[in-house]
């Protein structure tokens, strides 16, 4: 385990925005596909770090989560990635089940058709929300 101190530190030194928060770009490791794009903030970010599982700040419900905690489709961290003005991350993961809360592997399953200038979906969802999210929904 690396010195916690430092860790620390290095996190503290990432560019968040006004509102404490760092976009954070979820990558499946293996396909390479982007998964989500979601909030984190330092204390989350650390979080991800000490658990090797990603956690996040929800902007909406101005709350602290780990991805999977209602679902059980949580993400183990692999590898985290800075960009050259530090102030975004790509987290490269191996996901357990879909990303998305809609149901689908990634969030990003809405394709623009340029033409009809319409979303279209690619794929289809790996579960249904309505029996994952039963409380919550
Ligand atoms: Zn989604």
């Amino acid at each position: 385990m690396s010195d916690t101190n430092t860790l620390r530190e290095t996190i503290a030194t990432l560019k968040y925005d006004a509102a404490g928060l760092i976009p954070a770009v979820i990558v499946d490791k293996d396909t390479k596909a982007v998964l989500m794009v979601a909030y984190m903030n330092e204390s989350s970010l650390l979080a991800t770090v000490e658990t090797g599982k990603t956690h996040f700040w929800s902007r909406s419900r101005q709350k602290y989560w780990m991805k999977g905690e209602s679902s059980g489709h949580v993400q183990e961290v692999h590898a985290i990635y800075t960009d050259c003005d530090v102030d975004t991350v790509v987290i490269e993961v191996t996901p357990h089940g879909a990303a998305c809360h809609d149901g689908y592997y990634s969030c990003f399953y809405r394709r623009l058709n340029t033409s009809t200038g319409q979303w279209e979906t690619q794929g289809v969802p790996l579960f249904d929300p309505k029996d994952v999210y039963k409380k919550s929904q």
